[in-house]
């Protein structure tokens, strides 16, 4: 048995859940190729920061923008040599769930335990010789669930035999993005960040924005939800190039309003280029984020050195005492924002009531139809359900037969939902929008982090995000907490191309799974009073929400 106790890390761990300690994370991106320069300058940057002992962990980025890089876990052993805890971001972007929970066995033996887990930003176009495919596998919530379960020593079948492997200690976070424009992206990212949190994130990093008010945001929703995980803010030190670049929405997740451009394109007039200037932004950032309640700062920006990672961290406890002054400083709110909470027009920041949700929403015919034939056909406990029920049972094996089935539906779901027959339908779960053909990483889990104005990271001011069309049609009914309410589990690859109303009706697929619907063989004719096997439900696997009588596919009521 290999000894695990070398694997051992605390020190990022400790400062975050220590309450006397402002913990710090010092962001690191590597480039492209093996021997770089960038690669050398973060080894350096890393030995510099364990004999300085202010920074608690090096966070290295994991392919950003979504194009090559050397790869954040490699990277982060090597770190860990020079005698400083990595802080591994993990992108779910590149890596099925076979190679994440290979890659996780190698970190955590080579002695990596800090991982930032993360959707990712979409492949980029310069992989080698062109775009590379996507995987987006699993989500962040999910792999989070993988993490817990190793943690505890994961169980698998060998031989009819369950085997326990010796338990990992991985210390995972999040990331959520408060600085979202719409109602929709705003709350979508407080449903995501429920769901991660439930699934055992131990900490969150904000994503990169400057309105003190949006900053508060997540504080405010942490306490109200008497969520007890520590938050790390993003001082990010902004050169005038790249607050262009986020303006212009060139990095996903990223928010610089016009009003800072043209502050920082004022400073970048002076001798230093602004580098003085934007240095004490992030100062004053460190202050206020310290004062609004954040645990620590993920200190991140091109070029910055040790030393200046050392003046942020000392100008920012300077300025600390006295961060309600500066919030006046940090005012950037997008126009026709939406903010969480009403303002707080004294301090400029939140009262914590929540403020109006005026986004209209929508009912489309698709919706209402969809709803509908739910209703009639898909039930479970109706007559209906239970002739579906009895031909897909019949059915299932008369394979000309069932072809027939499955050429109706996928014609169907094709020309109404463009369906690319999955086999494990999520169209209930997302007000019939489906997350395969409609959303680039196939999100069935809540949003991405990397919508801007509504828009879908990967087709900016062309599609709008799905989730954010799933928001308002769901508000539409008054369901919208439903996002929150369930994880939905991995995908289920078994049943690609195979017919999603038959796994329905057999309980092959996960919705059946979460009502309680069983397969036909696993209900024992006795119980249902019927010699007919696999036609007749168990009366307590019908779903709450169905004996409460309310919309088959509206289990919040049920949660
Ligand atoms: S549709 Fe939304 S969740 Fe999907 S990739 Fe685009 S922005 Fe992300």
């Amino acid at each position: 048995m290999v000894d695990n106790s070398q694997s051992q890390c605390h020190i990022f761990q400790e400062a975050l859940l220590n309450p006397s300690t402002f913990c710090i994370s010092w962001e690191q991106v590597p480039g492209r190729g093996a021997f770089e320069k960038q690669h050398q300058a973060i080894l350096e940057a890393s030995e510099r920061a364990a004999k300085g002992g202010r920074v608690h962990a090096i966070s290295i980025t994991d392919g950003p923008g979504g194009s090559p890089a050397i790869a954040s876990t490699m990277l982060g052993a090597e770190i860990k040599r020079k005698g400083v805890e990595p802080l591994v971001h993990f992108a779910l972007r590149d890596a099925n769930r076979i190679a994440i929970e290979s890659l996780f066995y190698g970190l955590n033996s080579a002695g990596v335990c800090n991982l930032l887990v993360i959707s990712g930003d979409f492949p980029a176009r310069d992989g080698y010789d062109g775009q590379a495919g996507r995987v987006f596998d699993l989500d962040p919530t999910q792999v989070l669930q993988l993490i817990k379960r190793m943690n505890e020593g994961l169980q698998y079948e060998v031989m009819g035999k369950t085997r326990t492997l010796t338990p990992t200690n991985f210390f995972a976070g999040v990331a959520v993005s408060p600085f979202k424009k719409l109602e929709a992206e705003v709350i979508g990212q407080y449903y995501k960040l429920e769901n991660k949190i439930r699934a055992g994130a131990r900490f969150i990093i904000s994503q990169i924005g400057f309105d003190a008010r949006k900053m508060q945001e997540p504080i405010l929703w942490l306490k109200q939800n008497g969520h007890d995980v520590p938050m790390l803010a993003n001082i990010y030190v902004l050169s005038y190039p790249t607050a262009r670049l986020m303006n212009a929405n060139k990095i996903p997740g990223c928010v610089v309003t016009d009003k800072l451009v043209t502050q920082l394109e004022a400073e970048s007039q002076a001798p230093d280029k602004g580098v003085a200037a934007r240095l004490l932004r992030a100062a004053k950032l460190y202050a206020v984020a310290r004062g609004l309640g954040y645990k620590g700062a993920h200190i991140g920006g091109h070029n910055l050195s040790y030393d200046n990672v050392e003046y942020i961290i000392d100008k920012g406890e300077e300025l600390y005492p006295r961060w309600q002054e500066l919030i006046p400083e940090f005012e950037y709110p997008q126009k026709d924002g939406f903010y969480l909470y009403a303002k707080d027009e004294k301090s400029g920041l939140n009262t914590g009531e929540f403020a109006p949700r005026p986004m209209p929403v929508k009912k489309p015919f698709i919706l209402r139809f969809s709803r509908l034939t739910h209703r009639l056909f898909f039930q479970p406990g109706t007559l209906a359900f239970k002739i579906n029920r009895r031909m897909a049972a019949w059915t299932d094996h008369i394979v000309g037969l069932k072809r027939v089935f499955e050429r109706v539906e996928s014609q169907g779901k094709g020309v109404l939902y463009e369906c690319l027959r999955c086999g494990d339908c999520s169209l209930p779960d997302m007000a019939y929008i489906c997350p395969v053909s409609q959303c680039p990483k196939g999100k069935r889990l809540g949003p991405c982090g990397g919508s801007y104005e509504g828009w879908c990271e990967v087709y900016p001011n062309e599609r709008q995000c799905v989730w954010v069309r799933v928001y308002e049609r769901l508000k539409a009914y008054h369901e919208e907490d439903k996002i929150k309410a369930f994880t939905t589990p991995p995908r289920n690859w078994e049943l690609w191309q195979t017919s999603s109303w038959f796994n329905y009706f057999l309980g092959r697929d996960h919705t059946a799974k979460r009502l309680g619907i069983e397969p036909p063989d696993k209900v024992s004719p006795k119980k249902s009073g019927n010699s007919q096997p696999g036609t007749q439900l168990k009366k307590e696997t019908a779903p709450a929400c169905a004996q409460a009588k309310c919309a088959h596919d509206c289990p919040v009521k049920g949660t």
